[in-house]
């Protein structure tokens, strides 16, 4: 994400590597709690020393996030859907692939789950730990604990490459979908990206103002007869949320602002194809919509960390000099977005927030009484 800030990465000849990455991690199987491993999936992903770092779209790390996916889920006993894309950037054709799996539940309705492997900013010296590497984590997390339980609902899990530079690798598989109808028993769709890092985790719909979403509708050939902003995804996190954290720590539903009705989000990450598609959708990030940023109170600025701006002022909620401010709090596709970095500045902050997205999405999946309204 997000804002429509696409980097172009580099095109380089994709060539898969079929190694199995092993890195850091041991291969003791001990009960971490609901979290499971999301902890040590984020150092696999994120480090660049233990693991696979930045991983800009169509590159050969982002390849290697991807064969870092297919491992971890055929490990884990799924059979994997590869779903390669090409698209166009700049007037070059670059590709990508998304990855897919399903586990079935007692009633025939989808709940999908989606995290965006790339990253972008490796020129920032971003290595995407939190965009999206602590969504990745979670959602690989979940699908190992998944494996073992019974569910009310299928749960379809959507890894999607290049979304940094367009939501390529989500609006392939929404267009995908809908030519083959699976879509159709789809009662919900769960965006993770950025769950960790900024100050506060959120959870948003789609807009209630279609016409934030008719770009992205448009390639998918969807209009506003078929798009979707209702709550009902959201609405479920919240109340999963809370069951998890209590009410101290539950979800936070941000307020109204100028272009943003309260708990609504605009069309910049993986969610907006669903939403144009007729899915609710519910988008877990972590930012602070308090701050009066750049661009005002848009949830772009995800901290008040001094660090993390070059003066930062506390009763205007904003920076010292408007004019002058370059870093505006943010977090994502800077330096700031790397586990040491993120460590210093938010000690123990986005592992709990890591661990506390992946038990509140398996309390969701695995209990029933979170959507109320079915389709
Ligand atoms: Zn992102």
């Amino acid at each position: 994400m997000k804002h429509g800030i696409f980097h172009l990465g580099l095109a380089v000849t994709l060539t898969l590597t079929g190694c199995n990455i092993n890195i850091g991690g041991s291969d003791d199987d001990e009960n971490q709690g609901t979290s499971g491993k999301a902890t040590q999936y984020l150092v696999e992903i994120a480090s660049a020393t233990e693991g696979i770092g930045a991983r800009e779209a169509s590159t050969e790390q982002e390849v290697r996030a991807g064969n870092w996916i297919y491992d971890k889920l055929t490990g884990f006993g799924y059979d994997v859907t590869v779903q390669p894309f090409s698209y166009q950037q700049n007037g070059m054709m670059l590709s990508s692939k998304n990855y897919i799996i399903e586990k079935k539940g007692k009633i025939d309705k989808t709940i999908i789950l989606a995290a965006h492997y790339d990253s972008t900013g490796s020129e920032h010296d971003s290595l995407g730990a939190t965009d999206n590497g602590a969504g990745l984590a979670a959602a690989i997390s979940l699908a190992e604990q998944l494996k073992g339980k019974s569910l009310p609902y299928n749960v379809r899990i959507l890894l999607p490459g290049a979304e940094e530079n367009g939501l390529n690798g989500s609006l392939h598989y929404v267009k995908q979908a809908l030519k083959t109808g699976e879509l159709e028993n789809v009662i919900g769709m769960i965006n993770y990206d950025t769950i960790g890092g900024g100050d506060i985790v959120y959870v948003h719909a789609a807009h209630s103002d279609y016409d934030e979403y008719d770009g992205i509708c448009k390639k998918l050939s969807l209009d506003k007869t078929d798009y979707s902003a209702a709550t009902t995804m959201r609405d479920a996190m919240l109340e999963a949320s809370i069951a998890v954290k209590g009410e101290s720590g539950k979800f936070v539903v941000h307020p109204a602002f100028p272009g943003y009705p309260e708990g609504e989000t605009g069309s910049w990450s993986d969610h907006a194809g669903f939403a144009c598609a007729g899915i609710p959708i519910a988008y877990v990030e972590a930012t602070n919509f308090n701050i009066n940023g750049k661009g005002g109170y848009d949830g772009y600025s995800q901290t008040t960390h001094p660090d993390t701006w070059d003066c930062y002022e506390t009763w205007t909620a904003s920076a010292c000099d408007r004019k002058t401010e370059t870093q505006w709090g943010r977090i994502w596709h800077t330096g700031y977005d790397r586990l040491e970095k993120l460590e210093e500045l938010f000690p123990g902050r986005v592992n709990e927030q890591l661990n506390n997205n992946v038990a509140i999405a398996l309390e969701l999946l695995t209990n029933e009484k979170y959507i109320k309204t079915a389709p």
